[in-house]
């Protein structure tokens, strides 16, 4: 089967707080790309339910999942682990459906290295700045200072991996972002040029470290 007639896989990254998030549900609704919902040791929030927003296992069930094979990768985020079975994504992708991820950098890493025959975009997404990334973490369900901390120096060694995605795209405006991703992804699926400015990104990227 050529690539033409497979499913895209959509990587979205970022460090927490960034409004991932709500960016892959918005591709999932209005461009009906499948969500890869990810199994995960960590406990569910107040608002998330177990099979929409992740597969909520315990530590014994995921080592068994990893000892049957059953992840195309996983990792260990903030003590627990995650991960993307292999179920479903192929036979998705094969039937020609878009699929989007919502992993980190370390997930990216081990799919990208897979040199998967399916075209593959990546995009690692920031917020506009540290004032604005501590604000959105605070003001989530972790009220716990100590947590918004571990979280804010977890973001200065995740934003180092930048440079490991097709494309890094800021969160100033979840419309305007939602946009720039989705037109990203036009130009590179009909092979056409864009005004993605790298030097722009970098020095953004310098702003915030
Ligand atoms: P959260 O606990 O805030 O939902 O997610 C924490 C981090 O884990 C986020 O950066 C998220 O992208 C990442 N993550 C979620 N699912 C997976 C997965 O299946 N694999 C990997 N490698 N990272 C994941």
């Amino acid at each position: 089967m050529s690539l033409k007639n497979k499913g895209i896989i959509i990587i979205l990254s970022s460090p927490s707080g960034a409004g991932k998030t709500t960016l892959v549900k918005l591709l999932s609704e209005e461009k009906k790309y499948k969500i890869s919902i990810s199994h995960t040791t960590r406990k569910p929030r107040y608002n998330e339910n177990n099979g929409i927003d992740y597969f909520f296992v315990d530590k014994k069930k995921f080592k068994e999942m990893i000892d049957n094979d059953e992840f195309l990768e996983y990792a260990e985020v903030f003590d627990n682990y995650y991960g993307t079975t292999k179920k479903n994504v192929f036979i998705n992708l094969d039937k020609g459906i878009n699929m989007v991820f919502d992993i980190d950098w370390q997930g990216t890493e081990k799919i990208v290295s897979k040199k998967l025959n399916y075209k593959l975009i990546s995009f690692f997404i920031l917020p506009p700045s540290r004032d604005e990334l501590q604000k959105r973490l605070s003001n989530r369900d972790m009220k716990d200072k100590l947590i918004v901390e571990e979280r804010m120096k977890q973001f200065d060694k995740d934003i180092l991996h930048w440079r490991d995605y097709d494309y890094v795209v800021i969160n100033d405006n979840l419309q305007n972002c939602y946009k720039n991703i989705t037109s990203l992804i036009d130009t590179e699926v009909n092979n056409e040029e864009n005004d993605y400015d790298k030097d722009e990104i970098e020095k953004h990227i310098n702003s915030l470290i």
